[in-house]
This record gives structure tokens, sequence and C-alpha cells, in this order.
């Protein structure tokens, strides 16, 4: 703990941003290792005689700071923290960063499931930090949920933020490759929802190093074109999907007509794109027969 004076800090956070990186994450910084939220950051500016608590001292936030212009480490892995809708989560370099886009997947559920009392088994394929998984146990207390992930090392890290976040047992945690897990529950599964690694190789390569040197490559590279996992996924779903069960996948964006095309080879029925914040093709969704 240290407390220090507002116009201190406000100088040394001008001094911080001076050397470059992007205001938005020195913000989460702020906020995930310091222990100060926008909210009080934006309070401080008018009440600049005020003295405020931080968890760590200046020093040492600088030090990370300095760690993440140097490397482009991501701030979530330094913290090992990351909001994703309205949640905390734990995360690590085994764990992609959940993504602001992939937090509308729960919106869509929830409109396809409207009638909340209607108990359903569903599944997370790959489920990294447990974001999705998480988010819909917490919303249908009613649901039975299954998150399955290839890394047990992520499967432990999601596990652990299903118990820190929930006091409920709807979720049960299964490792190994896709639906390979899922053999009990074949026939049973009323939805399942996958964002699986979906970046083709030549793009893998160019992505920005903050993403290529940090996050996990087996959460991101999908192949050649990108598809190798999503196709693995869809031609499967029929042996563990319910009769009508729904298959909900996230996709690159330009991906979704081949992702819709799939579906439909596979017998899938009402197929629909669905679009993120940016207009984007970015789920398809679809139920067996
Ligand atoms: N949306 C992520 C990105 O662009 C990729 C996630 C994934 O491959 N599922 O970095």
């Amino acid at each position: 703990m240290c407390i220090i004076s507002a116009r201190k800090f406000l100088l040394w956070k001008e001094k911080q941003l001076k050397k470059g990186g992007d205001p938005q994450l020195f913000s989460l910084l702020l906020d995930s290792l310091g222990g100060l939220s926008k909210k009080e950051l934006n309070f401080l500016k008018i009440k600049s005689e005020k003295n405020l608590k931080l968890k760590i001292d200046l020093d040492l936030l600088e030090t990370f700071w300095d760690k993440h212009l140097l490397s482009s480490i991501p701030i979530e892995y330094l913290s090992g923290i990351s909001y994703w809708r309205d949640l905390k989560l734990e995360v690590s370099n085994k764990v992609l960063i959940p993504r602001p886009e992939t937090e509308l997947i729960i919106d869509i559920v929830s409109r396809k499931f409207e009638n909340k009392k209607e108990k359903i088994t569903f599944v997370d394929l790959g489920t990294g930090s447990g974001a999705i998984s998480i988010a819909l146990a917490l919303a249908n207390p009613c649901w039975q949920g299954i998150a399955t992930d290839i890394d047990k090392n992520a499967l432990e890290i999601a596990s652990r933020n299903f118990s820190n976040i929930s006091n409920q047992s709807n979720l049960k945690f299964f490792n190994g490759n896709w639906w390979e897990p899922l053999e009990n529950f074949k026939g049973q599964i009323n939805l399942a929802i996958a964002n699986p690694p979906y970046i083709p190789q030549a793009t893998y390569e160019k992505l920005p190093i903050e993403v290529k040197n940090f996050e996990p490559k087996n959460a991101l590279l999908g192949g050649e074109d990108g598809l190798d996992h999503i196709k693995e996924i869809v031609q499967y779903a029929s042996s563990y999907l319910k009769k009508k069960g729904w298959l909900l996948i996230e996709n690159h964006f330009d991906q979704a007509s081949r992702v819709k095309q799939l579906f439909i080879k596979s017998r899938f029925t009402d197929v629909e794109v669905l679009k993120d914040f940016s207009g984007i093709g970015r789920f398809t969704i679809g139920r067996y027969n």
C-alpha cells in the first residue's frame, strides 16, 4: 500500500505518458496493478489537493509500464487480470486474453434462449480463461455448463476463475480436444459454443507483436486458411448435439460465408451469420436437424 498526494501522482502520470504507449492501456495498468479505477482517476483531476491510495508504489508501477513499453507484453499478462463483460478474470500467457467482440456471444445466446427457466446443457469448447462458460453459467443458474480445453493449464485457470466468481456448481471442466472429452454427453447438448483458433497462417505471421509474441499460438492459429478447427467442430457436432441443438462459432472477419456453408453441408438448419460491433459477420449459428 502507498499513499501519495494526487498532485505528485498526476505529475508522475504525465511523465509516464510522455514515454509513449496507449493512454487506455496505462489506465488499465493503474486499475489492475495500482488498484486505481478510471472513475477515481477522473475524480483526482478535479480534486488534486487530495491524497490517494495505491496498491503498489510509483516506482514499481513505472517498472511494469517500462516493461510493457519495451517488450509490448500485454498489461493483462503483467497484472494477471482481464476485464471482460462484468467479470474480472485471472489470465496468464497460457490463455488468450478474452476479446471485446466475444462478449456479444452472451447476448446472442440470451436472445435465442429467452425462456430462462428452460433447463439446458451447454458446452464451451476451448474455454481458455473460461470467459464464455462462466458468464453463461452465472446468468443462467439452472443451466448445466461444460467447459473443455486441450490445455490443462488453461483449464486450471478457468476453473479457478469460476470458483472465485460463482458459488454455484453448474459448470464442470473437462480436459481434451474439442468434443473428445464429451463421450458421456453424446446427443445431450442443447447448445455448443466455440471461439476456436481461426487465424490463417499468413495472417498469424503478421500479427502485432503484443499478440504473436505473448498469446498462446494454439489459441490463435487455425491452419493454412484458418478453418481447420472450425471444420472439425462442425463435422463432429451432430454426434453430441441434441436434436434441434444449437451450434455457435466465432470466426475471423472474412470467414462467415465459408463457415455458413460448412454448417449447411453438415445438415444444420436456421443457419445465420451475426455481426459484431464493427458490422463484421463474426458469429455463425445454426441448429442440427
Ligand atoms: N479475435 C482474436 C484476434 O483477432 C482471435 C481469436 C481466435 O483465434 N479465436 O486476435
